[in-house]
C-alpha cells in the first residue's frame, strides 16, 4: 500500500502521545466513553491525528450509544481505507486512514440511514477543526 505519510516506529513515537500511538500505530482502543470528542456538537471538520487528512464532517455524527464518536459517512471516501479484521474472534471491518495508515476504528452496518453505516471511531485518532464561518461563501 502506497502511502502518502510515511513515518518510522521512532518518529510516531515522538509526534504522538503513548495514547494516541497505542491506537494509532498499534490498533488499540480508547476505552468506551473516555474520549473528548464523543460529546463534541461544534460544527467543523474531524481530521487524523497522525497527519491530518479530513476524514468526517460534523454534518454526520451521531450518538449511537457505543461510547464512541460514531458517523454514518466518511467526508472523503479516498481519506479512509477499508480492512477485514479478524482479530478477537471477530469479524469486523477496520477502518484506517489511507495517507498514514493510522488505525481510527471499525465500521459496522447497523447505522442510521441514508447509509445505514456507523463508523465507530476512536476519539484519540481524531483531531478536530471548527469550522471557519468566514471561508463561507455569502
Ligand atoms: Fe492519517
Amino acid at each position: 500500500m502506497d502511502r502518502k505519510v510515511e513515518k518510522s516506529e521512532d518518529e510516531w513515537k515522538k509526534e504522538l502521545t503513548p495514547e494516541q500511538y497505542k491506537v494509532l500505530r498499534k490498533k488499540g482502543t480508547e476505552p468506551a466513553f473516555t474520549g473528548e470528542l464523543l460529546h463534541n456538537k461544534v460544527k467543523g471538520m474531524y481530521v487524523c491525528a497522525g497527519c491530518g487528512a479530513e476524514l468526517f464532517d460534523s454534518d454526520t455524527k451521531y450518538d449511537s450509544g457505543s461510547g464512541w464518536p460514531s458517523f454514518w459517512q466518511p467526508a472523503e471516501k479516498e481519506n479512509i481505507e477499508e480492512k477485514t479484521d479478524n482479530s478477537l474472534f471477530m469479524r469486523r471491518t477496520e477502518v484506517l486512514c489511507k495517507k498514514c495508515g493510522g488505525h481510527l476504528g471499525h465500521v459496522f452496518e447497523d447505522g442510521p440511514q441514508p447509509t445505514g453505516q456507523r463508523f465507530c471511531i476512536n476519539s484519540l485518532s481524531l483531531g478536530f477543526k471548527k469550522k471557519d464561518e468566514k471561508q463561507e461563501q455569502p
